[in-house]
Protein backbone atom coordinates (compact mmCIF):
# COMPACT_ATOMS: atom_id res chain seq x y z
CA UNK A 1 0.00 0.00 0.00
CA UNK A 2 3.08 2.44 -0.57
CA UNK A 3 1.16 4.04 -3.19
CA UNK A 4 -1.79 4.63 -1.30
CA UNK A 5 -2.62 8.45 0.25
CA UNK A 6 -4.51 8.04 3.69
CA UNK A 7 -6.06 11.77 2.33
CA UNK A 8 -7.09 12.46 -0.71
CA UNK A 9 -8.78 15.85 -1.50
CA UNK A 10 -9.06 18.19 -4.04
CA UNK A 11 -7.06 21.36 -3.52
CA UNK A 12 -4.59 22.38 -1.06
CA UNK A 13 -7.17 24.69 0.58
CA UNK A 14 -10.06 21.64 1.31
CA UNK A 15 -7.17 20.83 3.62
CA UNK A 16 -9.14 22.18 7.12
CA UNK A 17 -7.70 21.86 10.78
CA UNK A 18 -10.90 20.05 11.18
CA UNK A 19 -9.58 17.00 9.01
CA UNK A 20 -5.75 17.76 10.47
CA UNK A 21 -7.17 17.28 14.01
CA UNK A 22 -9.74 14.49 12.98
CA UNK A 23 -6.33 12.33 11.61
CA UNK A 24 -3.84 14.23 14.50
CA UNK A 25 -1.79 15.70 12.00
CA UNK A 26 -0.24 18.81 13.28
CA UNK A 27 2.78 19.52 10.72
CA UNK A 28 2.64 19.72 6.85
CA UNK A 29 5.58 19.11 4.36
CA UNK A 30 4.34 21.04 1.43
CA UNK A 31 5.29 20.63 -1.83
CA UNK A 32 5.09 22.90 -4.48
CA UNK A 33 4.71 22.58 -8.26
CA UNK A 34 0.91 21.14 -8.87
CA UNK A 35 0.27 22.36 -5.37
CA UNK A 36 0.92 25.13 -4.32
CA UNK A 37 0.99 26.40 -7.40
CA UNK A 38 0.92 25.61 -11.35
CA UNK A 39 4.26 23.35 -12.31
CA UNK A 40 6.74 25.86 -12.24
CA UNK A 41 4.27 28.67 -11.58
CA UNK A 42 4.89 32.18 -9.44
CA UNK A 43 1.57 32.50 -8.52
CA UNK A 44 -0.13 31.27 -5.55
CA UNK A 45 -3.09 29.19 -6.17
CA UNK A 46 -6.84 30.96 -5.01
CA UNK A 47 -7.34 30.87 -1.53
CA UNK A 48 -3.43 30.21 -0.78
CA UNK A 49 -2.53 33.41 1.44
CA UNK A 50 -5.98 33.45 3.26
CA UNK A 51 -5.63 29.02 3.96
CA UNK A 52 -1.78 29.44 4.80
CA UNK A 53 -2.92 32.25 7.83
CA UNK A 54 -5.84 29.56 8.37
CA UNK A 55 -3.17 26.63 9.51
CA UNK A 56 -0.76 29.10 11.67
CA UNK A 57 -3.93 30.29 13.23
CA UNK A 58 -4.30 26.74 14.62
CA UNK A 59 -1.04 25.97 15.28
CA UNK A 60 -0.23 23.68 12.30
CA UNK A 61 3.61 23.65 11.87
CA UNK A 62 4.26 24.07 7.87
CA UNK A 63 7.08 23.63 5.41
CA UNK A 64 8.26 23.50 1.90
CA UNK A 65 9.93 20.47 0.31
CA UNK A 66 10.64 20.16 -3.27
CA UNK A 67 12.18 18.56 -5.83
CA UNK A 68 12.83 21.49 -8.08
CA UNK A 69 15.98 23.31 -8.03
CA UNK A 70 16.55 26.62 -5.50
CA UNK A 71 16.43 29.34 -8.40
CA UNK A 72 12.63 27.96 -8.37
CA UNK A 73 11.27 27.09 -5.17
CA UNK A 74 13.32 29.97 -3.11
CA UNK A 75 11.37 32.83 -4.55
CA UNK A 76 8.36 30.94 -3.94
CA UNK A 77 8.96 29.72 -0.41
CA UNK A 78 9.75 33.29 0.09
CA UNK A 79 6.75 34.66 -1.25
CA UNK A 80 4.65 32.45 1.28
CA UNK A 81 6.94 33.34 4.16
CA UNK A 82 7.84 29.67 4.54
CA UNK A 83 11.40 28.23 4.88
CA UNK A 84 12.19 25.59 2.20
CA UNK A 85 14.59 22.50 0.96
CA UNK A 86 15.15 22.18 -2.41
CA UNK A 87 16.40 19.38 -4.58
CA UNK A 88 14.16 17.12 -1.93
CA UNK A 89 14.65 13.91 -4.44
CA UNK A 90 11.49 12.50 -2.75
CA UNK A 91 10.63 10.31 -3.55
CA UNK A 92 14.00 9.42 -1.22
CA UNK A 93 14.24 9.70 2.34
CA UNK A 94 16.83 12.33 2.22
CA UNK A 95 14.52 15.05 2.01
CA UNK A 96 12.14 14.27 4.47
CA UNK A 97 14.90 13.51 6.86
CA UNK A 98 16.48 16.50 6.62
CA UNK A 99 12.98 18.07 7.16
CA UNK A 100 12.41 15.77 10.21
CA UNK A 101 15.61 16.76 12.00
CA UNK A 102 15.89 20.26 10.96
CA UNK A 103 12.52 21.18 12.77
CA UNK A 104 11.87 18.01 14.97
CA UNK A 105 9.08 16.87 13.35
CA UNK A 106 7.20 13.55 14.79
CA UNK A 107 6.27 11.61 11.56
CA UNK A 108 3.48 10.33 13.25
CA UNK A 109 1.58 13.63 13.21
CA UNK A 110 3.20 14.86 10.01
CA UNK A 111 1.78 15.05 6.47
CA UNK A 112 3.58 15.45 3.27
CA UNK A 113 0.77 17.33 1.06
CA UNK A 114 1.54 17.01 -2.75
CA UNK A 115 0.26 16.11 -5.89
CA UNK A 116 2.42 13.07 -7.51
CA UNK A 117 1.78 9.71 -6.20
CA UNK A 118 5.33 8.37 -7.33
CA UNK A 119 7.10 11.20 -5.51
CA UNK A 120 5.16 12.67 -2.64
CA UNK A 121 3.19 9.75 -0.86
CA UNK A 122 5.36 6.98 -1.57
CA UNK A 123 8.40 9.08 -0.01
CA UNK A 124 6.06 9.59 2.23
CA UNK A 125 4.86 5.73 3.05
CA UNK A 126 8.59 4.70 2.74
CA UNK A 127 9.46 6.95 5.38
CA UNK A 128 6.44 6.58 7.43
CA UNK A 129 5.03 10.09 7.28
CA UNK A 130 1.14 10.36 7.46
CA UNK A 131 -0.03 11.58 3.46
CA UNK A 132 -2.64 13.68 1.82
CA UNK A 133 -2.90 13.92 -2.08
CA UNK A 134 -3.91 16.25 -4.24
CA UNK A 135 -5.26 16.97 -7.26
CA UNK A 136 -2.58 18.50 -9.45
CA UNK A 137 -3.50 22.65 -10.49
CA UNK A 138 -2.89 22.03 -13.99
CA UNK A 139 -1.97 18.92 -15.59
CA UNK A 140 1.52 18.94 -17.18
CA UNK A 141 1.67 18.39 -21.07
CA UNK A 142 5.38 16.88 -21.27
CA UNK A 143 5.30 13.29 -22.03
CA UNK A 144 7.20 12.19 -19.28
CA UNK A 145 4.70 13.90 -17.05
CA UNK A 146 1.68 12.58 -19.30
CA UNK A 147 3.37 9.11 -18.85
CA UNK A 148 3.33 9.71 -15.02
CA UNK A 149 0.12 10.63 -14.92
CA UNK A 150 -1.56 7.32 -16.90
CA UNK A 151 0.23 5.59 -14.65
CA UNK A 152 -1.05 6.88 -11.64
CA UNK A 153 -4.87 6.76 -12.76
CA UNK A 154 -4.25 3.00 -13.13
CA UNK A 155 -3.22 3.19 -9.28
CA UNK A 156 -6.23 5.47 -8.71
CA UNK A 157 -8.45 2.05 -10.36
CA UNK A 158 -6.15 -0.36 -8.44
CA UNK A 159 -6.14 1.22 -4.70
CA UNK A 160 -10.07 2.71 -5.53
CA UNK A 161 -8.40 6.00 -4.56
CA UNK A 162 -11.18 8.40 -3.99
CA UNK A 163 -11.61 11.95 -1.92
CA UNK A 164 -11.79 11.62 1.45
CA UNK A 165 -15.10 12.93 2.98
CA UNK A 166 -15.02 15.14 5.56
MG1 LIG B 1 4.18 18.43 -7.32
Amino acid sequence: MLLKPEIKLERVTDITPQILNKYDINSLILDVDNTLSTHHGQILTDGLPEWLELMKENGIFLTVLSNSKEARVKPFAEKINLEYISLGLKPLPNGFLKAKKKYGLKFKNTAIVGDQIFTDILGGNLVGLRTILLTPIKLETTYGFRFKRWVERIVFKLYKIKNTEE
